[in-house]
């Protein structure tokens, strides 16, 4: 269906493949799409986690705990969340300004081929690194990878080095096509455990106060040595 010259994009169904598209278009180099619901393994996880001061001085994250275990009390009426990635090697210095203007980019798109009630008219629904959201879990529920033992998402082409960003979005997408289970994990290797500096990665947990990049962001380590970044 067109108006005048200019093709009207609305045949296109509401599915994970067509939300790829989109997001291929505007640059990303992944996504995934989950539905929203209570993360109660993480707000277990997260909760003792912070109780033992492990997250050190980082004080926000023991603001706004139940809009970060559940984005449904983030936007109204939200149902799935868009996960996108962007590798460190496209994403130039300033990489929250360049994500944010590609979710925005796929906002426009999202809408103008989904119609406008795909997204909250009222709410912010774009994030990246900017809002309660636990991105690396959101990443895996969307079937993009998995948390390695070095504490990172992982890409099991891209690798770690990625920056996610998120779009809530208000409409069911069927998702029978799902990627899952992603097969790769860290197995029997421990190469980030044993190549940081600091002792920061131990029984389990990712110890904030011991951790360098934490501190100064001066610190790849635990990513450099990965088996899964070494491809790129
Ligand atoms: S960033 Fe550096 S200090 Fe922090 S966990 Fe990784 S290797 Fe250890
Ligand atoms: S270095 Fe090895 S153990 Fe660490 S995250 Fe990568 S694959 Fe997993």
């Amino acid at each position: 269906m067109c108006k005048g010259d200019i093709p009207i994009l609305t045949h296109l169904k509401l599915t994970l493949e067509n939300i790829c598209k989109l997001a291929h278009e505007v640059g990303f180099d992944a996504c995934g799409v989950a539905p929203v619901h209570r993360l109660d393994a993480d707000a277990l996880f997260m909760d003792n986690w912070i109780a033992q001061g492990l997250h050190g001085e980082m004080d926000y994250l023991e603001r706004n705990c139940d809009k970060r275990y559940d984005p449904a009390l983030l936007v109204p009426n939200a149902q799935m969340v868009v996960v996108c990635l962007l590798h460190f090697d496209r994403s130039g210095r300033d990489y929250h300004r360049r994500v944010k203007s590609m979710l925005y980019a796929l906002d426009a798109k999202l809408r103008e081929v989904f119609g406008d009630d795909i997204v909250s008219q009222t709410h912010q629904h774009v994030f990246c690194d900017s809002a309660p959201m636990l991105e690396r879990r959101w990443c895996v529920e969307a079937g993009l990878g998995f948390i390695g033992k070095n504490h990172q998402f992982i890409h099991p082409v891209l690798g770690s080095m990625v920056h996610p960003g998120e779009i809530i979005i208000n409409k069911v997408v069927p998702l029978s096509d799902k990627p899952y289970p992603i097969a790769e994990t860290c197995t029997d290797c421990q190469l980030c455990i044993d190549a940081c500096p600091t002792g920061a990665l131990r029984n389990d947990v990712w110890d904030a106060r011991e951790c360098i990049a934490y501190a100064t962001h001066h610190c790849l380590q635990c990513q450099i040595v990965c088996p899964f970044n070494k491809h790129i």
